[in-house]
């Protein structure tokens, strides 16, 4: 099991959980365009103090170019999806040995273009969650409503089951190794944003339904805010433990703004 270094203090505020920056950059990228990226991030980042915990998130071809770069570096690799199989006659799948193989320290699981363009339930994110964590990848599992649940004031409802039932029997040593996302689907790529106070309240409900689940140790677990977020905006409440970033984590300068941003 990998275990995190996510629970130093740092600086003056005693803060328990290290911040978390991911960069899900989607189906982007062709691999010399991955290098160049990757080793722009790398030199804007060399001279900052990374109390941040980074991690890139290429497509599955981008993977191990990545990786090459970054190796001997504080940045960390994950995947964007992964199998709930180990190995065998799953054509087109990958399993998180094989990421792990290649480098990857992380798996997003979930993610709403993932549940609404390719039919993914929360009995299959479940399963990803559970062969994740027993090939030692941390899942980033994002979670969040739908415009039309929250208009409806579903809201607190949807996330609530897509929390229950994908976590499930999901047995949790190290509140290091699991990591929620909360991500309202009508704030992924559009430019909207909710209000600063607004995710601090999802917060505190996704924490509360953790807490049912884990006890103790959901207190320490991270949870990240997910949707739009820019280097113009960036949502620091300072409970948010970090930001799951799509559209301008393709930029490496507005990407390196917002580690900064962060507390890189
Ligand atoms: C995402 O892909 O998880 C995401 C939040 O995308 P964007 O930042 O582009 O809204």
């Amino acid at each position: 099991m990998v275990t995190g270094c996510s629970y130093e203090v740092i600086g003056d505020d005693n803060r328990m959980r290290k911040k978390l920056i991911v960069a899900n950059w989607k189906m982007n990228m062709l691999r010399s365009e991955a290098k160049d990226y990757t080793i722009s991030l790398v030199e804007r980042l060399e001279n900052l103090p990374l109390k941040v915990e980074v991690v890139l998130v290429p497509a599955y071809t981008l993977l191990d170019v990545v990786y090459g770069v970054i190796k001997d570096t504080n940045i960390q690799l994950g995947a964007q999806n992964v199998s709930w199989q180990v190995s065998g006659a799953f054509t087109g799948e990958i399993s998180p040995y094989m990421l792990t193989d290649v480098g990857c320290r992380w798996a997003i699981i979930g993610h709403s273009e993932r549940r609404r363009i390719l039919g993914e339930t929360d009995d299959m994110v479940r399963k990803k969650i559970k062969s994740s964590l027993d090939a030692g990848l941390i899942p980033i599992v994002c979670v969040g409503e739908t415009l039309e649940e929250r208009e409806k004031g579903k809201a607190i409802e949807i996330i609530r089951e897509q929390i229950e039932t994908s976590l499930r029997d999901i047995k949790l040593d190290d509140p290091a190794n699991l990591v929620i996302a909360y991500e309202p689907v009508w704030a992924i790529g559009t430019g909207e944003n909710p209000k600063p106070n607004e995710v601090e309240y999802f917060y505190e409900v996704i924490q509360k339904i953790i807490g049912t689940i884990f006890g103790e140790i959901a207190s320490q677990m991270r949870i990240l805010y997910g949707g739009s977020v820019t280097k113009e905006f960036y949502i620091t409440p300072p409970d948010i433990d970090g930001a799951l970033v799509g559209g301008a984590s393709l930029d490496a300068d507005s990407f390196t703004k917002m580690v900064q941003l962060a507390g890189g």
